[in-house]
């Protein structure tokens, strides 16, 4: 589960640093305030990382509950995800091989009923960082629009579905994927290639990554 750190003394706590260690990365991470001002409460960004990790899920931002909690996905949009993947709880929390970094690492706020977009300060300032940090990364997931706006750019397409059904385009290194809430089973049912296509892809695709990652070389630190 993702720790909070105590506070750590920097002006630029954003800046990349040459040679720093994955802890001390994680920890100017977890101190960040760059946007505090447009939070609506003090900043707790949520990730959980680690420089083994082979799998990156990239999803929106963290709710409310996550922002109370501190653990990503552990609701029934987490449960489906699990289910997708074709992992258990031990092995998604498992943060030297699946590494959880949303697009806003910090909870932006409701309004009207649903949430706030992830800050647009946030993608820019760290996933970079971390992803240069995460040297054994060989799928990215990435779960909703947002995410995909920030890693596909221009490649993405004119809808969430078209860029999911675009899948092959992406491959093999990232699989675009609709955000797993309940309140989605009606585009699972409008959509049957995705389930009959991508998820088998996806469940195979994990599970060598993962099985894999048991056997592979020792961790970049
Ligand atoms: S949302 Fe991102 S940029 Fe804003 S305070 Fe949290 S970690 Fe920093």
């Amino acid at each position: 589960m993702p720790k909070r750190s105590s506070a750590i003394s920097s002006s630029t706590p954003a800046e990349s640093r040459a040679g720093e260690s994955f802890a001390d990365l994680l920890a100017r991470v977890r101190a960040c305030t760059v946007c505090a001002a447009h939070l609506p409460y003090p900043p707790r960004p949520i990730l959980c990382a680690s420089p083994t990790a082979r799998l990156l899920i990239v999803g929106q931002a963290p709710g409310r509950r996550v922002h109370e909690t501190g653990i990503p996905w552990n609701d029934p949009s987490g449960d489906q995800l699990r289910l997708w993947l074709g992992v258990t709880r031990e092995i998604f929390y498992d943060e030297t091989r699946i590494a959880i970094v949303p697009t806003g690492l910090c909870y932006p706020g409701t309004a009207k009923g649903g949430d706030l977009p992830p800050r647009p300060e946030c993608a820019p300032l760290w996933h970079p960082q971390l992803r240069a940090a995460m040297p054994r990364i060989e799928l990215t997931l990435l779960i909703g629009a947002y995410a995909q706006a920030y890693y596909l750019g221009d490649r993405r397409g004119r809808t969430l579905t078209d860029t999911v059904r675009a899948w092959r385009d992406f491959a093999p290194d990232v699989v675009p994927l609709p955000h797993p809430s309940p309140r989605n089973r009606m585009w699972m049912k409008r959509n049957p290639w995705f389930g009959a296509e991508v998820l088998p892809m996806l469940r195979d695709r994990v599970g060598s990554l993962l099985a894999a990652g048991d056997n592979g070389a020792a961790p970049h630190q």
